[in-house]
Order: structure tokens, then C-alpha cells, then sequence
């Protein structure tokens, strides 16, 4: 069992959590499922910290899952957020600051002409799925297994027996028929999605996927799968989905689709563009936007959509990434922290996988390369919970699961990098013989 003697008002307040809230926590990943031990309950948050209630210190790469790509409590998002709150809290009408936001996006996202506003990633896949379906008229969506989409029912879907069959849901309380007109495809897999779309392309309403994927742990794409991906839905008239609610903003001040070159038809955006408030967002062709109600039949809505304090919050955290552009200092951080886990693993004897696009990283304690959900799940996962403990107990806030990504943030130092991979290359030896 893990040591969670440093951590006794967190196990105290897990157990009361336990009592009145299931699982003790309002988003499973945080329950330490995958790794046994109870969480360090988070008293506040600082630059690349973050410090718990029982007076540990830990270098945070969480950052609340995406969100804080320039660090806990910037000066410049917590000023727009409290200039924003002495005006009110929600109007429910339009404000000016929705416009602000909504043209920063479409300046920065070369997909986007128009966009939408929701309040959190999962709203922003739901209505995009929708929304493809209403525009093109069909109904089947492809989906590549180890991609997540939030907790649409349409999408919580495995593959079926053998490829190319219809999903079966993944969580009960999803009827069959939600998911009988979703087709799971593996990750970079060319030929099953030429495969796919030569049998049925002409049904297919969108394919959505993370053109880089995080949610399986950090995944690359090749080049030929998108560019082939993209091509058959153009020839299809197929609705090209880049789900970048981890990506955008992360891997690029123009998001994945930028980085790599290649222009879906509709994006989806969450966690940065809200620099730590509930903002989710999808946008795209403006002719496709525009069969959004009110303007067109599809419908979508949201009380709390473009949320004043919310506007304030991701406006700011935008307008600072345009102006100090930390995307060239973040492959820096990320690459030093790649090259030192690589080193500190090898220097052990431990196999292992470091997958990385620019401050996005995935360590897999793997032999071979990580490419799809099947390289992905051949992993250590009990190496892994031994590695993420042994880093807790160094004041090192890992994500708690081998199946993401952890982010660096403008808000690290070279310094701190050092002090991570100083802690890693302590742990890596206790690693090297099985459990
Ligand atoms: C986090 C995430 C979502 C879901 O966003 P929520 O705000 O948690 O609903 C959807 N897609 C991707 C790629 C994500 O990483």
C-alpha cells in the first residue's frame, strides 16, 4: 500500500469526501483509481505549485488537467476575473466580452471563422456532434479507440468484436441504440480507415478525433494518417473534427492544427481557452456554424454560456500567450524533462517510452513504441503506480494514471525540470525489479 503517513488531514477529509460525495470526488481520475492511496486534498495554487492541506509542497504538472498552461493564479488572469466580478456574475444577454473572446479564437484557430461558446469540453464535443449530424444529414460519427471526448453518451464506446464493427457502449447507462451509429477505428491505422470510408463514406456524418492524442497517455499521429483522414472526409463530405480540448492553445498558439498543418472543418476547445474557469467552445466554417440555432435548425443552448467571469478569464489567458508567446520556452522545458527521464530510466535498467509534442509528455513504462490503445495498455501499469507514489512522496503532482498526459507550463524554471529529474533518477532504481 502506498505511504500516506505525510498526508493525515487529506486522508481525513477523503473519508469524510467518501461519506457524502460517491467516490469522495465530483471527477473519477482524482479518486486515485488506478493507483491505490488516497489524494493530497489541494489547499492553493501558486505559479507551478500547488500545496496541500497538510502542508506538502509539490511541483504541479497537472495544472487542473490542461487549464493552466501559464501557471496557478497568474497576476493577469486573477486581475480580469476580479475587475470581472465587481460588475456581476451573470447577466444572461449578450456582453461585449464574448465578442473579445470569440475573435481572439477566430484570429489564432485557422479552422475557426465562427464559434460558440459552452461551459465545458464535454457541451463542446456533444453540440459539435450534433451539429455535424444536422449539416450533413447522417448519422454515423467515427471514433478512434483511446480517444476521449468527455462523457458524451454517443461516445463512450468501445470497439465491437473484430474491426470495422459498430461500438458497443462503455459505461452502463448508455443504451445500445446511443451508440449504434458510432464506428470505433484504431489510431493511425491507414488502411481500416480507408477501409471505413470505402464501404461507407458516404454515411459517414464526421469523424472526430485528438489530432494529438492525450487520453490514452500522450499519443503522436503520423502524418500520412491525418493527411489520408483528411482527404477522405474532403472526398466524402465528411465533417473532419479535431477534438482540441487538451490540444488547443497547449501545442501551439494555433492549436494542433497549426503544428501540424492540417485545417479540420470544426474544431472543439476546452480547459486553456478557459485559463481555469468552465469554458468550452466549438467553432469552425462559417458555413457550417451557421446551421446553429438561432441562425439555423440545430439546436444547442446554455444558461451560463459565455459566463462573464468565464469571458474574463480565458480572454486574459489568451491575450497573455499572444503576447509573451511561451510556446518556444515550453519546448525547451519539455524537451530537458524528456531527455532527463530518458536518461534517469536508461541509467536504471527500466524500459520505457517518452512520448512528447511540445510540453504535452507521457512517460509508458514499455518496451516498445507507443502508437494506438493497443501499444498504449501493454504498459506497466503497476511499475507505473510504484513510479507515481515514489514522485508524490518527492513532491514531485504527476497525473494519476499511466493513460495521460502531463503538461509543463510557462510557470516552470529549467530549475525545477533539474529537481524533477534529480527526483526520478532517485526513483527510477527502486523500479527496476518487478513489485
Ligand atoms: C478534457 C477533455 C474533454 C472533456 O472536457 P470536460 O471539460 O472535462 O468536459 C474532451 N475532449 C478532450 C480531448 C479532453 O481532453
Amino acid at each position: 500500500m502506498p505511504d500516506t503517513s505525510s498526508r493525515p488531514n487529506s486522508q481525513e477529509q477523503f473519508e469524510r469526501a467518501c461519506r457524502s460525495i460517491p467516490g469522495g470526488v465530483n471527477s473519477p481520475a482524482r479518486a486515485f483509481g488506478a493507483v491505490g492511496g488516497t489524494p493530497p486534498f489541494i489547499q492553493r495554487g501558486d505559479g507551478p505549485f500547488l500545496f496541500d492541506i497538510d502542508g506538502n509542497q509539490f511541483i504541479d504538472f497537472v495544472g487542473s488537467w490542461g487549464p493552466h498552461i501559464l501557471g496557478h493564479r497568474h497576476p493577469a488572469v486573477i486581475e480580469a476575473i476580479k475587475n470581472a466580478l465587481e460588475t456581476g456574475t451573470s447577466f444572461g444577454a449578450p456582453t461585449v466580452a464574448e465578442s473579445d473572446l470569440a475573435e481572439l479564437v477566430v484570429e489564432l484557430v485557422p479552422s475557426v471563422e465562427k464559434v460558440r461558446m459552452v461551459s465545458s469540453g464535454t457541451e463542446a464535443t456533444m453540440s459539435a456532434i450534433r451539429l455535424a449530424r444536422g449539416f450533413t444529414g447522417r448519422s454515423v460519427v467515427v471514433k478512434f479507440a483511446g480517444c476521449y471526448h468527455g462523457h458524451v453518451d454517443s461516445l463512450l464506446v468501445q470497439a465491437g468484436s473484430g474491426a470495422l464493427t459498430l461500438g458497443t457502449p462503455s459505461s452502463p447507462g448508455v443504451p445500445a441504440g446511443c451508440t449504434a451509429d458510432t464506428l470505433v477505428l484504431s489510431y493511425n491505422d491507414v488502411a481500416m480507415l480507408r477501409q471505413a470510408f470505402e464501404e461507407q463514406g458516404d454515411l459517414l456524418a464526421a469523424v472526430i478525433l485528438e489530432p494529438v492524442c492525450g487520453n490514452m497517455g500522450c499519443v503522436i499521429p503520423t502524418d500520412e494518417f491525418l493527411r489520408t483522414l483528411r482527404q477522405l472526409c474532403t472526398d466524402h463530405g465528411t465533417v473532419l473534427i479535431f477534438d482540441e480540448v487538451m490540444t488547443g492553445f497547449r501545442v501551439d498558439l494555433g492549436c494542433a492544427q497549426t503544428r501540424l498543418g492540417v485545417t479540420p472543418d470544426l474544431t472543439t476547445l476546452g480547459k486553456i481557452i478557459g485559463g481555469g474557469m468552465p469554458v468550452g467552445a466549438y467553432g469552425g466554417r462559417a458555413e457550417i456554424m451557421d446551421a446553429v440555432s438561432p441562425v439555423g435548425g440545430v439546436y444547442q443552448a446554455g444558461t451560463l454560456s459565455g459566463n462573464p467571469l468565464a469571458m474574463a478569464s480565458g480572454l486574459a489567458t489568451l491575450t497573455q500567450l499572444r503576447q509573451t508567446n511561451p510556446y518556444d520556452q515550453l519546448e525547451h522545458l519539455a524537451s530537458q524533462l524528456q531527455q532527463g527521464l530518458l536518461k534517469a530510466a536508461g541509467d536504471a535498467g527500466v524500459p520505457v517510452q517518452v512520448n512528447r509534442v511540445g510540453s504535452m509528455l507521457t512517460l509508458f513504462f514499455n518496451e516498445h513504441p507507443v502508437t494506438d490503445l493497443q501499444t498504449a495498455t501493454a504498459s506497466d501499469t503497476e511499475r507505473f503506480s510504484r513510479w507515481f507514489h515514489a514522485m508524490l512522496d518527492r513532491g514531485v503532482y504527476l497525473p494519476c494514471s499511466q493513460f495521460e498526459a502531463l503538461f509543463v507550463s510557462a510557470a516552470h524554471t529549467p530549475e525545477l525540470i533539474d529537481q524533477t529529474i534529480a527526483a526520478a533518477s532517485a526513483v527510477m532504481p527502486l523500479l527496476s525489479d518487478p513489485a
